[in-house]
């Protein structure tokens, strides 16, 4: 029996290659693996770690990164767009999965949900969507840390212009389905208040 790839892989004008739709999709079906090569490792493990630099790897379950073999193409691939047609999950095996309804020929896009730390323009969005912000990330300055202040109970309070900031990119995360990137801008704000003096912290 001959089956034909249902996604593949070649250049993109997002940017670099990217994966695009053989046939149509509908909400919730798999698109393709994240990586059809991959190793899990411990998240504390150095090899993770190192991994994380090149920004391809998934926390699993809070406490797993699957690293992908990228000399196999699969859905690691997958472009950014701020109005995304699929998601990547990572519980069990890393999957890429519809959102929205993928026509034959469409690029298959992801959210990316990076958070930075001091790094505003760190990576420009080509995404072309009318919805575009124009960068991938969402940064947080040390202006914007000095307005959550740490409770004696760990609370964060944060001062009405945090919050607006907050609100409004919570609610654009919401409008497309990816309100588990506030998690990682709650986790990055705490670490940036808990930090030592200077030192930087590792954003996603
Ligand atoms: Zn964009």
């Amino acid at each position: 029996m001959f089956r034909l790839s249902p996604v593949e892989f070649h250049d993109s004008p997002i940017a670099g290659r990217g994966v695009f739709a053989r046939r149509q999709f509908r909400p919730g079906d798999v698109v393709v693996a994240f990586a059809p090569k991959q190793e899990r490792v411990d998240a504390r493990h150095p090899q993770a770690i190192t991994a994380a630099e090149t920004r391809l790897t998934l926390l699993s379950e809070e406490r797993f990164v699957i690293i992908p073999d990228t000399s196999v193409h699969g859905g690691w691939l997958c472009n950014h767009s701020c109005d995304p047609n699929a998601s990547v999950f990572s519980d069990g095996e890393g999957r890429v999965q519809c959102t929205r309804p993928i026509s034959p020929g469409e690029e298959v896009t992801v959210f990316y949900g990076w958070v930075t730390h001091n790094e505003p323009e760190r990576d420009p969005c080509h995404c072309g969507s009318p919805r575009c912000r124009g960068f991938i990330n969402f940064d947080l300055s040390d202006e914007d840390a000095e307005h959550a202040h740490v409770l004696e109970d760990n609370r964060v309070v944060l001062e009405e212009v945090l919050e607006r900031r907050l609100a409004e990119y919570g609610a654009f995360l919401r409008s497309i389905g990816q309100e588990q990137v506030q998690q990682a801008i709650a986790n990055t704000l705490v670490r940036m208040k808990l930090r030592k003096p200077g030192s930087v912290v590792c954003a996603y």
